[in-house]
């Protein structure tokens, strides 16, 4: 995607591989030149043009002048004791600050991004959206949350999963184009089959990326069972109800055959009764999916609360009414793991 500074310089980093053949040719090189410059940017991940050997120190400095090359600054670094979990504050060359959080699991290491500075939802219970909107993050911006956090921690990351910050349907075409570089054979190269994307549930856009068939896992932020609770605590709600979400879900799974993962934040007294259980069971029953119990994180704006007790309390309600449900494991609990909670102390 070609996106330009106010400088008028394209940010590199955000160039699908044949925008920068185009681009590389349009500057007098030969195509070749731009593999080349492809590796140096996405495989051995350099800050400077200059670093780049292999290529003319005339071209090094024409390249200088057509683009940016965009790196992201560690305020912070918090690591877990208990589960080597990792979560990052990073500011944007812009002064704007997002999080990302590299956990550990047995089949490898999988990165939690944002996708946007704070959050236009509005969800209730959720720390993002209370310190309001400002931006969208572009490409490059999610990939160097990767690149930044690989290159500090020394681990290889070969999951990610798109639950950070933002709402990624809500930055369609820059979390598009971000998937194809992510995914791109001459760079980082992973499997979208490592990666789930998840949002509070944007009908249009589901179907939209259905039709894409990028092979990648879904996963909805359900959090309620019937409308009435679900717009109380998500306003989305109030644009696409829960049977428009679950058509979509639906196409979604007709046209990848993916499994589609329903997230549920536990609330006490809000969304944990027997009547819950049974509504769950007749919106989901049927469907191919499963239930990802969540104990919701305490925010200081609110009252809510919940444990691992109830949460497995919860799942076993719903496994008696034939759903497939886990309760999540809780990673990075003494660094305050979960999103944007960080951030929030830095903005002002
Ligand atoms: N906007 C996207 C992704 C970001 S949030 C979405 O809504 O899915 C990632 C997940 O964390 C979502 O399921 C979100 O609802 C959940 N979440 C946010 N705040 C939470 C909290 N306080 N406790 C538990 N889960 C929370």
């Amino acid at each position: 995607m070609i996106i330009r500074d106010d400088d008028g310089r394209i940010d590199i980093l955000s160039l699908s591989f044949d925008e920068l053949c185009e681009q590389v040719i349009a500057a007098g090189e030969k195509r070749f030149r731009a593999a080349q410059l492809y590796e140096w940017l996405h495989v051995k991940r350099v800050e400077s043009f200059d670093k780049m050997t292999n290529l003319s120190t005339q071209f090094r400095a024409r390249l200088g002048e057509l683009f940016c090359l965009k790196s992201l600054f560690i305020v912070k670094r918090l690591e877990s004791h208990t589960d080597n979990t990792l979560k990052y504050l990073y500011r944007l060359p812009d002064g704007n600050h997002v999080e990302s959080v590299v956990m550990d699991y047995n089949h490898g290491t999988t990165i939690c991004i944002s996708t946007q500075v704070g959050c236009k939802m509005g969800c209730n219970f959720c720390a993002s959206t209370i310190a309001g909107f400002r931006r969208d993050l572009l490409p490059s911006e999610m990939l160097l949350q990767i690149y930044t956090a690989e290159r500090d921690s020394g681990r290889r990351i070969g999951g990610a999963v798109l639950m950070g910050i933002g709402e990624p349907l809500d930055n369609f075409d820059n979390v598009v184009c971000f998937l194809d570089l992510l995914s791109n054979e001459k760079g980082m190269n992973m499997s979208l089959r490592h990666l789930s994307l998840s949002t509070c549930g944007i009908v249009p856009r589901i179907r939209e990326l259905a039709s894409l068939k990028l092979g990648l896992t879904l996963s909805i932020s359900l959090h309620a069972t019937n409308n009435e609770t679900r717009s109380s605590i998500m306003p989305v709600n109030k644009t696409y109800r829960i049977e428009e979400l679950l058509d979509a879900c639906k196409y979604y799974f007709a046209q990848t055959g993916r499994r589609i993962s329903f997230e549920y934040a536990l609330i006490d007294g809000v969304n944990d009764s027997q009547k819950n259980a049974d509504e769950l069971a007749a919106l989901l029953g049927g469907f191919v999916c499963h239930v990802n119990i969540i104990p919701v994180n305490k925010i200081k704006e609110r009252n809510y609360t919940s444990d691992r007790k109830s949460a497995q309390r919860f799942r076993a309600m719903l496994e008696e009414r034939g759903l497939n449900a886990t309760v999540r494991r809780t990673l990075g609990a003494d660094i305050n793991a979960a999103c944007g909670q960080l951030r929030r102390e830095y903005e002002i």
